[in-house]
């Protein structure tokens, strides 16, 4: 399970604060960029060795950012066969996140070679269909350009992951019930995507968005308004189809993110790039080790840490609750302090899933929108 951060954006969204420097259409950096990566996967060659090998490693990589579709093709194959010789993959899931303007621009032959690199899901930030909206979050495309790329998308075998930000000010319920129904009706009679993430906007404090907030410059959409475009989220997905098989993701059976779903379990996995963070196994087999590269191009450090068992076990909690699956109710009763899971169960809060002896705790749908302040009560 591997994961490749690609560190460049073309420009930097209101709302992000993930690390990635500004780049040209052709930047220069990007051969650098390369060669730090293949310097980092030759000094850390028996580590990804050991992690592959791991009896519950899954057969994936994924390709993110910054924006891993303004690299150029060249480039790109690059990067694929530096991990085709490291870390080999069958037949597994191969994720790529793109920019709808960078699919648009570049066309039909760069689709074509990501999926003869191997790239079998993409993930597309659309993030809205309202071209107001999208001139306020910094987006480079419109949403003509958005529809325009997953046309493109759609005739090519790749199963396609939409991203969508809900909770905006700005965004009325109407508006965002209408973007719901265009992403799941694309014109055409195509296809919907197999896969919708969305997420509420969240204030972070490195954003240009946070300084504004800072400022005084920005107020934030209301609790009642993002319970109810989250609702009407669950509404619409769930009537379309969709199942709701984690906090902020949604997916057409069978086109679960396998990847994104090893991390809610807890799988290790090898992070290559700068600013990416690996999640390693210790000598007993418990994945404690956490690392991470630090955020500059070329010559980034790794850095790390021992998890401690404390550390361990909030991190079982928060991230297994955060799926429809939860947690099997004997590990989540060893987790949690006597009482606290009964005292959920009883409010509503947590739900038994499955029967005995294979019996699990959920968080169910109707509470996952307060999911935070029920895992606040349990680690
Ligand atoms: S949201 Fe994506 S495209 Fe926008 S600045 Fe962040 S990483 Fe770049």
């Amino acid at each position: 399970m591997i994961y490749l951060h690609v560190p460049f954006c073309r420009s930097f969204c209101t709302y992000c604060d993930f690390y990635s420097e500004r780049c040209a259409r052709d930047d220069g950096r990007f051969d650098t960029f390369v060669d730090a990566i293949a310097a980092e996967i030759r000094s850390r060659r028996e580590e990804i060795a050991a992690c592959l090998a791991a009896p519950d490693n899954v057969d994936t990589w994924y390709i993110g950012g910054g924006t891993p579709s303004v690299l150029p093709l060249s480039v790109f194959r690059r990067l694929c066969g530096l991990l085709g010789e490291a870390a080999p993959r069958g037949t597994g899931e191969f994720t790529v996140e793109v920019n709808p303007e960078d699919i648009v621009e570049k066309g039909p032959a760069y689709v074509q070679g990501l999926v003869e690199a191997g790239v079998n899901r993409i993930s597309m930030g659309v993030q809205s269909l309202d071209d107001g909206i999208l001139r306020w979050m910094n987006r480079r495309h419109d949403a003509a350009r958005a529809a325009a790329a997953f046309r493109l998308l759609r005739s090519f075998p790749v199963d396609i992951s939409v991203d969508l930000i809900f909770g905006l000010p700005q965004c009325s319920d109407d508006l965002w019930k209408e973007t719901l129904d265009r992403v799941l009706n694309p014109s055409g009679g195509l296809r919907p995507p197999e896969h919708i993430s969305a997420y509420q906007l969240t204030l972070e404090a490195g954003s240009a968005l946070g300084v504004r907030a800072a400022k005084g410059q920005w107020q934030e959409a209301t609790e009642e308004q993002c319970r109810r475009q989250y609702d009407l989220l669950c509404d619409a997905l769930g009537r379309a189809g969709y199942r709701h098989y984690e906090v902020s993701n949604f997916a057409l059976p069978g086109h679960e993110a396998v990847h994104n779903s090893a991390y809610w379990r807890r799988v290790p996995y090898i992070g290559l790039g700068p600013g990416a963070h690996s999640l390693l196994a210790s000598p007993d087999g418990i994945p404690r080790r956490r690392c991470w590269n630090s955020c500059q191009v070329t010559d980034y450090a790794r850095e790390g840490e021992i998890l401690s068992e404390e550390d361990v076990r909030t991190e079982r909690i928060m991230l297994g609750l955060r799926t429809d699956t939860g947690l099997p109710e004997a590990s989540l009763r060893a987790l949690t302090a006597p009482g606290a899971v009964d005292r959920l169960l009883a409010s509503g809060a947590l739900a038994y899933a499955g029967t005995a002896p294979d019996r699990r705790i959920r968080i169910p749908e109707s509470h996952f929108f307060t999911s935070d302040a029920i895992l606040l009560e349990l680690v």
